[in-house]
């Protein structure tokens, strides 16, 4: 097991926000220290062999941040930029995600140091295959349950459920969501993180009397978040007038066809080449003229560089983590609201729940069942942390956090510290 790094990182970063809102909520100095230390982190090695027969070794991690509300809960991401400063805030964030939402389950996350690009589809099935065995004793349906992030798809999360089934010879998908539909999934898990996104930004649409038939939307990310956020702005008539992934960004203020550039990204793994639309910079397209501005690709985008330079109104996290605290005073500064990650992307986590819930049942719900409660959970949790922001005069992220924090010390008062 190895310590935090907190020097100059995301996890210090991300308990900026943290200590914000305990400050609100009055914490004592013992609560503080036991929330801002992960439960347990785990390093370990993934060798592998290339399908040209070389050995190579990756780095894989698991963060399990808490464990106080129910088992661990969150993604496990495949990118080069993974680290355990990474890992563990992306955890730390999963703790207070779930309890924002209320659902019976605590906080983690886990990733492996490697660029999927580079990788064969069975070369990509050996490295999960291998990251799942090195976790069997610490996951499960009671222990902890991962689920896809960036890089990861139903097919890795269906080798991940396979490989956990094999070694403890017994039938479980509830050991990880996000799996295909086959073998356990739940409807409407594919779009839930996108769709709870859009039900977010539409409730505070209205409240900001943005018209949803006239606000312009800019999206950064096209994978599995920001384009279903973007195909259901475009059903619900909101006009998407910029899109953007790592191969380059595009702005149509007559509105991207969101229909076109999906099958563009489906049939060519990315946007690269996309017509529908002005070529424009990645930077560029965050500060471009639109409404309502979703960040939903990586971490630390808003800075103090860029964040006087934004025109949206309205900024809905997609990803985790994409403001840091800099960027925040700033937008607080000038009245840009910001729905914060741990609520506007929430709904993935919470159609995971639902997954779970129908993995241990063995009866699967329709989709309009699944939508019908996932709306009602996160306007239930939006509705509140409004509440909490007008009453301490806070940010909705501050108060995103207040009640989160609240829930999980709750929680931890009431079973006791095992010391
Ligand atoms: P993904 O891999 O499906 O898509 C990521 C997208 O971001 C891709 O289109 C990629 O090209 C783009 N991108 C990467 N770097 C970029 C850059 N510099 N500029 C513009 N675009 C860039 O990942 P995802 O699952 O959509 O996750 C995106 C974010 O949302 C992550 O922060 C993730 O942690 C968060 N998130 C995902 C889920 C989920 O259910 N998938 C749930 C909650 C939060």
């Amino acid at each position: 097991m190895a310590t935090a790094v907190r020097d100059v990182s995301i996890f210090g970063e991300a308990i900026a926000y943290f200590n914000e809102a305990a400050d609100l909520l009055e914490l004592d100095s013992g609560m503080r220290r036991i929330l801002t230390h992960p439960t347990r982190q785990i390093i370990f090695s993934i060798p592998f062999q290339r399908d040209s027969g070389e050995f190579e070794v990756f780095t894989g991690y698991r963060v399990q941040y808490s464990f106080a509300r129910g088992p661990g809960k969150g993604g496990i991401r495949f990118h080069p930029g993974v680290t355990l400063d990474e890992v563990t805030a992306l955890a730390f964030w999963m703790t207070w995600k779930c309890a924002v939402v209320d659902l019976p389950f605590g906080g983690a996350k886990g990733g492996v140091t490697c660029d999927p690009a580079t990788l064969s589809s069975s070369e990509l099935e050996r490295i999960t295959r291998r990251y799942a065995a090195e976790l069997v004793e610490v996951v499960g349906p009671d222990k902890d349950v991962p689920a896809p992030d960036v890089n990861t798809t139903p097919q890795v999360m269906a080798w991940f459920m396979d490989t956990y089934s094999m070694h403890v010879r017994q039938h479980q998908p509830g050991v990880v969501t996000g799996k295909p539909l086959e073998i356990g999934g739940s409807r409407g898990r594919v779009e839930a993180t996108g769709r709870g996104l859009t039900i977010c930004a539409l409730d505070q649409m209205e409240q900001m009397a943005l018209d949803p038939a006239k606000a312009r939307i800019a999206i950064q990310g096209f994978g599995n978040v920001g384009m279903y956020a973007a195909k259901l702005f475009a059903e619900r008539g909101c006009r998407v007038v910029g899109i953007s992934d790592v191969t380059g960004a595009y702005y149509n203020e007559k509105g991207v066809n969101i229909d076109d550039a999906s099958a563009h990204a489906f049939k060519h793994r990315s946007l690269e080449g996309f017509t529908g639309g002005e070529r424009i910079g990645n930077a560029e397209l965050l500060t471009s003229e639109c409404d309502v501005l979703v960040p939903a690709a990586l971490e630390n985008v808003f800075n103090a560089e860029n964040a006087a330079k934004i025109k949206a109104k309205l900024i809905v996290e997609g990803a985790n983590g994409p403001t840091t605290p800099e960027a925040a005073g700033i937008f607080k500064e000038r009245g840009i609201v910001v729905i914060p990650d741990i609520m506007g992307n929430a709904g993935g986590v919470t159609v995971s729940y639902f997954e779970w819930v129908q993995d241990r049942m063995g009866y699967f719900w329709k989709e309009a069942e699944v939508n019908e409660r996932l709306e009602d959970i996160l306007l239930t949790n939006l509705r509140e942390i409004r509440a909490i922001a007008s009453k301490r005069g806070a940010t909705l992220r501050t108060a995103a956090y207040t009640l989160a924090i609240d829930r999980v010390v709750k929680a931890l008062k009431l079973r006791g510290i095992y010391a």
